[in-house]
């Protein structure tokens, strides 16, 4: 189950990013070559940050399509069953263009102004 493992290298971004911050949603870009299940890797996010501070965070994953630019110059964008030629001349001498996307592109912070408090904000001098 590398949606495990893969939840680790998540967490150590996202808390370093968001500093002491709370954080509502992580934005992902997953490429279909990382053969992720979003229901296991909501779920393992969900165990990894369990009684920490990113606990009740919740992942949003951008599923990026295989694009293959084939050297005929047709571009393939590969369906399902991920079959890496060339949709036009049928042709393997192709170029992965998208698909290997394995990052976070934004993390969500929660808002914390509270309503109907003055308290929260307090300006010195
Ligand atoms: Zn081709």
């Amino acid at each position: 189950m590398h949606e495990l493992s893969l939840c680790r290298s998540i967490y150590g971004i996202v808390d370093r990013a968001r500093g002491d911050r709370p954080v509502e949603v992580v934005h992902l870009q997953i490429g279909q070559l990382r053969q992720v299940v979003p229901q296991t890797l909501a779920y393992c996010w969900d165990v990894i940050t369990a009684e920490t501070p990113l606990a009740g965070s919740r992942l949003d994953v951008d599923h990026v399509p295989v694009v293959l630019d084939c050297a005929c110059g047709a571009r393939t964008t590969v369906g399902e069953e991920l079959v890496l030629t060339c949709a036009a001349c049928d042709g393997a001498d192709v170029t992965l263009r998208t698909g290997e996307e394995l990052m976070v592109t934004a993390v969500d912070l929660t808002a914390t102004v509270p309503a109907g408090s003055g308290d929260a904000i307090s300006r010195d001098g």
